[in-house]
């Protein structure tokens, strides 16, 4: 029996290949390189960048043919990179001095991507991935390597990490799979992986050594597991679950224009949470019913300053406008925790998740906020918009933002700005205070959306990316299932709506104890809509209702998720 490897399933499902390991060494090829005057190589250098930005033109044109908006923006930001003029003097200058131009666009691009890596906001730390890759790129072009051919036969690509370019540019059929060393979930990589639906486990970490190139190999993403030369008896469980999957998915998908409806009329809504107006795409064609969680903050992030009103209100205008006469949550932005942001100073933090985040921000940095709130209310004249507020331990803070909300509304009223008076006011419970005072909070607010990401990690004091602790890190947890009840039940009695954003909305099965408990709306990345959907159309109440009773009613989230998989399996 072979290695069975561990990592975090970042991708679900199951492929079945040979693995292709890419080691992206250009060792060789630059021992092998025959340098000429720096001349000569800084005319090769010019060269290689016009055929670059017309490799990268070229794939941004395929990305956008297929609908692929997030890859085609990643290369449109290579584009601008393999362009620019601070780049390029860094690599003539190195010609200059004598280094071959193979190397000098390595080195530079190395200086730049050094830079991004020591930046404190993740989201520009990760860009370092892509300034390497456009150097890599180059070098490339000018050492005449092609990148990875791909043929006809099916592959699992393994690999530290992938070049977004390569990512981006892999073709639909061959990549059943993709295993990654690292384990960012935040990646262009698993980004594109998501959008695609690659099964892709991301984490292994040093045990990556231990897969050669042509091993058999499966992924698991459901599990995170990595099965390297697998028995003929593992080889057809897997067969048949990776069919089973399948043909479930395109019955999945056949459901898009359907309401999520239990067999005896219970409606729930089924909205996306986008980070983006670009994720709308695939948003509309899960057949998402508005959003129900737009993450502001990436707006805010990966720039030197914040977001003007005219910036923030396009793109809440646009994401507004696509949801049509759904409704669209814009959580005001929720910076701090795990996306700091240097231009606020945020001072160095011993806890930054228990620390200086989200809504405290707002109401200390109300300059911020108030602009926010303008450009939110503003996208309300396009569309039916509602605004949440996160990380609320409070009525006080709940009080404290509706002054802010007033101050907006006068502000655009001074500005004669056309403008939603009338947006609801609602609030995300992600804190242990907010799940316990679910009454007091129900009497101040609009709807509550419960996130339970920072729930989870707040219940059970387990850091929600921490490796080390995931195994203890799980929504089925009695803890977390009886807050969530008591969250749904306060909300009720208060007659206001009561959704879920965080994973646990996009969990199949999570679905069956939600409905019965009585959440009015999940919200979750597009791709699990339609198993969520599948899933609540063959529920009926009186079975469910005993089904929570029975996992209330457990002592371990262990056992409530297996009780959960026996019920899901038999649906
Ligand atoms: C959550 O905490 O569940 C949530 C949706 O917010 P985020 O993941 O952005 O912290
Ligand atoms: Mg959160």
């Amino acid at each position: 029996m072979g290695d069975v490897l561990r990592g975090t399933g970042v991708v679900a499902g199951i492929a079945i290949a040979n693995a292709k390991v890419l080691s992206g060494d250009l060792t060789g090829y630059l021992n092998k390189y025959n340098a000429g005057t720096p001349d000569v190589e800084s005319g090769k250098m010019t060269e290689a960048i016009k055929a670059a930005s017309a490799e990268l033109a070229q794939l941004i044109a395929t990305a956008k043919a297929n609908s692929q908006d997030s890859q085609a923006d990643i290369m449109d930001a290579h584009y601008t990179m393999v362009n620019d003029p601070g780049l390029a003097a860094n690599m003539y200058g190195k010609i200059e001095q004598g280094t071959a131009a193979p190397q000098a666009a390595l080195t530079a691009a190395e200086e730049f991507a050094t830079l991004f890596d020591s930046m404190p906001d993740p989201y520009l730390r990760e860009r370092a991935a892509d300034v390497r890759d456009v150097g890599r790129r180059l070098a490339r072009l000018l050492l005449g390597v092609g990148h990875i051919q791909y043929e006809a036969e099916a592959i699992v690509l393994c690999a530290e990490e992938i070049e977004p370019s390569v990512a981006a540019s892999m073709p639909e059929g061959p990549v059943c799979g993709i295993v990654l060393g690292k384990a960012s979930t935040t990646s262009h990589t698993v980004i594109i992986a998501k959008a695609r639906g690659i099964p892709t486990v991301a984490g292994l970490g040093s045990s990556l050594t231990r897969i050669a190139d042509g091993t058999a190999i499966i992924v698991d993403g459901n599990t995170g597991q990595v099965l390297l030369e697998p028995t003929p008896e593992q080889l057809a469980e897997y067969q048949h679950k990776a069919e089973a999957e399948a043909a479930r998915r395109q019955q999945d998908a056949q459901l898009a224009a359907l309401e999520a409806v239990t067999l005896d009329g219970k409606r729930i809504q089924l909205a996306a949470n986008v980070g983006s107006p670009s994720d709308m795409t695939a948003a509309r064609k899960q057949g998402a019913e508005g959003v129900g969680l737009f993450r502001s903050e990436y707006l805010f992030m990966g720039r030197a300053v914040p977001p003007s009103e005219e910036e923030q209100f396009a793109a809440y205008k646009e994401v507004a406008e696509q949801c049509g006469s759904q409704l669209c949550v814009i959580r005001t932005m929720d910076i701090g925790g795990d996306k700091p942001l240097h231009y606020l100073n945020i001072a160095k933090e011993e806890n930054p998740f228990l620390g200086w985040r989200a809504i405290r921000i707002s109401l200390e940095r109300t300059d911020l906020f108030i602009t926010q709130l303008k450009a939110i209310l503003r996208a309300g004249a396009f569309g039916k918009v509602a605004i949440m507020l996160p990380m609320i331990i409070s009525t006080a803070e709940i009080t404290a933002a509706r002054e802010c909300v007033k101050q907006a509304v006068a502000e655009l009223r001074m500005e004669g700005k056309a403008f939603a008076p009338d947006v609801p006011l609602g609030i995300m419970i992600e804190t242990p205070a907010a799940a316990v005072m679910a009454q007091q909070l129900a009497g101040e607010c609009d709807f509550f959306s419960i996130g339970t990401n920072d729930l989870v990690q707040y219940t059970l004091a387990v850091d929600r990316g921490n490796p080390a602790v995931s195994s203890l890190y799980s929504h089925f947890h009695p803890a977390v299932l009886a807050l969530i009840d008591n969250v749904v039940k306060a909300g009720h009695n208060h007659n206001i709506w009561v959704g879920m954003c965080g994973e646990m909305a996009g969990d199949p099965l999570a679905a069956p104890l939600l409905t019965a408990m009585g959440i009015d709306e999940l919200s979750m990345s597009a791709p699990s809509i339609p198993r969520v959907k599948a899933v609540i159309r063959k529920l009926e109440e009186k079975p469910i209702r005993e089904l929570l009773e029975q996992a209330l009613a457990l002592n371990e989230a262990r056992a409530i998720r297996r009780l959960m998989e026996d019920y899901i399996s038999g649906q």
